[in-house]
């Protein structure tokens, strides 16, 4: 026998219908013999219904209290499909986050898991019962009610997966698997077979909205092997693995895009040592979060320096580097609000140098300007115009040839 965790996301459980849907995949699984976890988004759009009211009330809602309203959405979830599953004849009990023992740190909103107990999981399956637990959601120590931040079902169930050592975790959503680009801007983008954790981590991290990043570092981290599907057919979808032997021939595995942040420029910051470290510093204290970090070769004894941030911590971050600026004596910060970050990941990116060039030669061509790239083992990034991005990942990805396969 083995333990089979399922998730299944909001647009799987959007009514009554296809909570029933779901009813039927989860016992399908368990008519195979198998244990059952079964973790659940809110319905539909839920939680951006229950956030929406909350800003109606106030602009500056208490975290506390919004994780106590976001986290009802689930709640909702659980209770219904496992009404569905009585309904069909089986066992199946709901247990909130904080019921099955997810414990987290206290930072509202954005938790982190610190520890899940699987004491009161293995009682229900011993005795026999379906478990669903309301995803995205745990407790503190003290008992308060925390979220995992947006998309965050994902976590709860690879986390689950882990402390049960399940034998796989499947991730049910709206679409087929994970694609070599977003298919709603390239239509001729490719559903992979498999794909390894980092480039996973890197497309998920990078902007496609498959998978929560934090999902995956849980899975890499774990060890827990992952499949994207669709809950509405069933095909096979993507696998999220180890890398094994003949994914080596995989040069490139997908087109990332992002437009969700800005950048910030720091221009003629003294040349000296201690400047970078005071500047990250300050966004640190503030809890920005900051992601491509370039400095520019330094000449005259000074340097330029360049990040980018959500572009909801913007007004922050430029506080922050507008107060470091003035402090350490550099020449001027500039904003550029309207920026998007176009990646091409894949395991042999590095050693490929054509990769490259031919991402390069594919912006150029459609005369879009780079105006920033930064790289690492597995990926290329680079910085465009916003406007820019749809025909940038077109490009990119008819460039690699990605819709046959980059062998
Ligand atoms: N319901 C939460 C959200 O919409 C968590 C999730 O769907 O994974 O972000
Ligand atoms: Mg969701």
């Amino acid at each position: 026998m083995a333990l089979v965790v399922q998730k299944f996301g909001g647009t799987s459980v959007a009514d009554t219908e296809k909570i029933r849907n779901v009813a039927r995949k989860v016992i399908r699984e368990r008519e195979a013999g198998n244990d059952v976890v079964v973790v659940v988004s809110a319905m539909g759009k839920t939680t951006d219904q229950l956030l929406a009211m909350a800003y109606e009330l106030t602009q500056n809602p208490s975290l506390r209290e919004l994780d106590m309203l976001a986290s009802t959405g689930e709640q909702i979830t659980i209770a219904l499909l496992a009404m569905a599953l009585h309904e069909m004849g089986h066992k199946a009990v709901s247990m909130t986050g904080p019921q099955v023992g997810i414990l987290t740190d206290n930072i509202h909103s954005k938790a982190k898991i610190v520890q899940i107990s699987d004491q009161r999981l293995r009682e229900q399956l011993e005795t026999g019962h379906i478990v669903i637990v309301a995803g995205f959601q745990g407790a503190t120590v003290d008992g308060s009610i925390t979220t995992l931040g947006r998309g965050g079902s994902d976590t709860t169930a690879v986390a689950l997966a882990a402390v049960l050592k399940a034998d796989c975790c499947d991730i049910y959503t709206d679409v087929n698997g994970v694609y070599t680009c977003d298919p709603r801007l390239v239509p001729n983008a490719r559903k992979l077979e498999a794909i390894t954790y980092d480039e996973m981590l890197e497309l998920a991290t990078l902007g496609a909205r498959v998978l929560h990043n934090r999902a995956v570092e849980f899975a890499k981290r774990y060890n827990v092997p992952l499949q994207v599907r669709s809950s509405f057919n069933d095909e096979p979808g993507t696998m999220v693995v180890k890398e094994t032997g003949n994914m080596e021939d995989i040069i490139v595995s997908g087109v990332a895009y992002n437009r969700t942040e800005a950048q910030i420029k720091v221009y003629g910051l003294p040349d000296h040592p201690g400047v970078a470290a005071e500047l990250f510093k300050a966004l640190h204290d503030a809890r920005i979060v900051v992601d491509m970090i370039l400095q520019n070769v330094g000449h005259d004894d000074t340097n330029d320096l360049s990040f980018t941030v959500a572009r909801e911590d913007l007004n922050a971050a430029l506080d922050c580097a507008k107060a470091v600026a003035e402090r350490v004596g550099a020449r001027e910060v500039i904003v550029s609000p309207n920026i998007a970050k176009v990646s091409v990941v894949g395991a042999g990116v590095q050693s490929h140098t054509d990769v490259a060039a031919n991402m390069f030669k594919a912006l150029a061509d459609k005369q879009i300007n780079i105006q920033s790239i930064s790289t690492s083992e597995i990926k290329i990034s680079c910085i465009i115009a916003e406007e820019d991005v749809d025909k940038a990942v077109q490009a990119i990805h008819d460039a690699l040839d990605l819709s046959v396969g980059s062998v």
